[in-house]
């Protein structure tokens, strides 16, 4: 039985994908984006034990295996992650897909399907197929989150599991995007016109920020790139600083003067259904 390292569960939320859904958030992440929200979920823990002597609840604890959460004694207060300097985090799960569907299984009756995001979900590609291939046992549906750096067309298992993708296009200039991430943009962007050519590129999404990337450049091309496909959504999302760490901390929230003449520019190219948040 696979396991999967899982960061969080979030048994209904209504904003990682369509209808209400179970989100699971894997650990692991090939991006070490500037404006991450989750930084916590890019690496796994190396030990170190710094988290454990500053926990005020005892929750933590350093073993020969690594560190142990008790999830009992925790009171959720996120002091463990602000003080990981690793973007790591303690509370950390090893699960099997059965154990994950155990933690949503109220839900189930209510939910649409699931969600797996990160983190980056296809660093864990065969525990995501076996989590695709329950949803759709129990007749949800099942949609990856994903940075797109992994080329779906080497993990056909998953791709086939896979209901559709909500894909990032952070930048559409390779010196731009490796700034940003730290990889280069060559395979997002593939993966975006392959999974939009097989129907299962549910939307693209851009994070604006203003004074840091060139968000014009890049919604014009990601928008050309998905106009042949009308049921391919285009979301432009606010920057906002919130669990930000770094130079961008301190970066204001783009109003409509910003955000409304990004989506003027995506519905001129031909996008069908542009959402700003
Ligand atoms: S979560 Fe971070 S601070 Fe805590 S032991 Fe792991 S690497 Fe160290
Ligand atoms: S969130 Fe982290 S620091 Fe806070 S009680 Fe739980 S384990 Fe301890």
């Amino acid at each position: 039985m696979l396991k999967g390292y899982v960061n969080r569960i979030i048994p209904f939320s209504f904003v990682d994908g369509p209808g209400n859904r179970s989100a699971v958030f894997l650990q692991g992440c090939d991006f070490s984006c500037k404006y991450c929200h989750n930084p916590e979920t890019i690496n796994m823990c190396s030990g170190c034990g710094r988290c454990v002597e500053l926990c005020p609840r005892g929750a933590l604890t350093l073993s020969k295996e690594g560190i142990k959460w008790n999830s009992g004694l925790c009171a959720f207060c996120d002091r463990c992650l602000k003080v990981c300097s690793y973007n790591s985090s303690p509370r950390v799960r090893t699960m099997t897909m059965e154990q994950v569907f155990e933690e949503i299984r109220e839900a189930l009756p209510f939910i649409e399907g699931i969600t797996v995001s990160g983190g980056e979900c296809t660093k864990q590609n065969g525990f995501v197929t076996e989590l695709f291939r329950e949803a759709h046992a129990f007749g949800k549906t099942a949609f990856a989150d994903t940075n797109g750096e992994t080329d779906f067309r080497s993990i056909p298992e998953l791709t086939k599991e896979m209901d559709k993708a909500m894909l990032d296009i952070k930048s559409s200039d390779a010196r731009e995007h490796i700034m940003l991430t730290g990889s280069s943009n060559e395979t997002v962007i593939e993966n975006a016109r392959y999974l939009a050519s097989i129907g299962k590129l549910y939307e693209i999404r851009t994070v604006v920020v203003p004074g840091f990337l060139d968000n014009f450049r890049t919604v014009d091309f990601a928008s050309r790139l998905i106009a042949p496909y009308p049921e391919v959504r285009y979301k432009l999302i606010r920057f906002r600083k919130w669990g930000v760490r770094g130079p961008l901390e301190e970066f204001p929230v783009p109003d409509d003067s910003v955000m409304e003449p990004l989506k003027e520019l995506a519905l001129k190219n031909g996008v069908k259904i542009v959402e700003v948040i």
